[in-house]
């Protein structure tokens, strides 16, 4: 009895979101070994030039396939794995799977990089050392991989400031994810080495052909420019957006309307249409 009491309350603690509900505690424990049950998946969203469309890149998204609920989208339950530690292995198996998958998509002959977002529970002491192996085993190139944080990472802390600067000593480049939206924004800049502003799609979604509606994707195009970083608008929905980018000076940008997030097979079909019936895909 001792040692079920005891077991159960180690379950409870591995597993248990502090002041969740019951919903975030079925959800938090069904997260343990979700990627080694073969439950998680990686949709990648296509990066594209502008104004040309070419894709050049992605961003890997996981999804989780729930046995009994479908699926369930990363805004649920990558909070929940945060606060459970569960973003660790999650995190892990995401990078590996999408390092390897677009190390195939390149052997094809495209040169593309890939995003890969990782939450401030993963940037703790190691996760360089974990994604330069992993960029060993996969044969995925250092400067092709953007390792995407937002402004919710902890600047004040030295460790984190050191792996991340550890990956940027590597090649590996830093991109600010949902730029604008977080707080002390320009300390992130001059203590992280960020290499790209991702700017977010609430920016993008006001733009409206107004001054007004450029406000903010103008500044930080701005930003961008002065310190030579390159950025990409995220959220793009309509042509009009993607023509009042252009004209505002931004040259990278992904959103429903050049592409949504895909399986691996259907991006396969996007980036060798005519390798398709031949090709084998993941
Ligand atoms: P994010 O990194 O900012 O990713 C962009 C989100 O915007 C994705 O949502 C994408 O599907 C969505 N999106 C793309 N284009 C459009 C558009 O034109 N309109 C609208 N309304 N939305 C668009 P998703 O896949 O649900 O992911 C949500 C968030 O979950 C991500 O935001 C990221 O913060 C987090 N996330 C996703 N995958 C991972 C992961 O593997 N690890 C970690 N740590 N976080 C992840
Ligand atoms: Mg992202
Ligand atoms: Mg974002
Ligand atoms: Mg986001």
């Amino acid at each position: 009895r001792a040692d079920e009491a005891m077991y159960e309350n180690k379950r409870r603690i591995k597993s248990g979101v502090p002041g969740g509900t019951e919903e975030e505690e079925a959800l938090a424990a069904g997260l343990w070994g979700a990627a080694e049950r073969g439950e998680l998946r990686v949709h990648y969203q296509p990066v594209v030039e502008l104004p040309t469309g070419e894709i050049n890149g992605m961003e890997a998204l996981v999804r989780w396939e729930h046995p009994e609920r479908g699926t369930i989208p990363p805004g649920v339950f990558i909070p929940i794995a945060e606060k459970t530690g569960a973003i660790e292995e999650i995190g892990a198996w995401v990078l590996a799977e999408a390092c390897a998958q677009v190390a195939q998509w390149r052997a094809g002959g495209r040169r593309l990089h890939l995003g890969v977002n990782a939450s401030p529970r993963q940037l703790t002491g190691g996760f360089a050392d974990r994604v330069i192996r992993t960029l060993a085993e996969t044969g995925f190139p250092a400067t092709e991989l953007i390792i995407e944080v937002t402004e919710s990472v902890q600047v004040e802390n030295p460790a984190v400031v050191a792996e991340l600067h550890l990956l940027h000593g590597h090649g590996v480049r830093i991109a600010l994810d949902d730029f604008g939206t977080g707080y002390s924004t320009l300390r992130y800049l001059t203590q992280l080495p960020i290499d790209i502003l991702k700017i977010d799609q609430s920016f993008v979604a006001v733009l409206n052909g107004t001054a007004n509606g450029a406000m903010v994707t103008d500044t930080v195009l701005r930003l961008g420019r002065m310190m030579n970083l390159t950025t990409i608008a995220e959220g793009v929905e309509s042509a009009e957006q993607a023509t009042e980018l252009v004209e505002l000076g931004c040259r990278s940008a992904q959103g429903y309307h050049f592409a949504r997030p895909m399986p691996a097979a259907e991006l396969t079909a996007l980036l060798y249409p005519a390798e398709v019936s031949s090709a084998a895909t993941s």
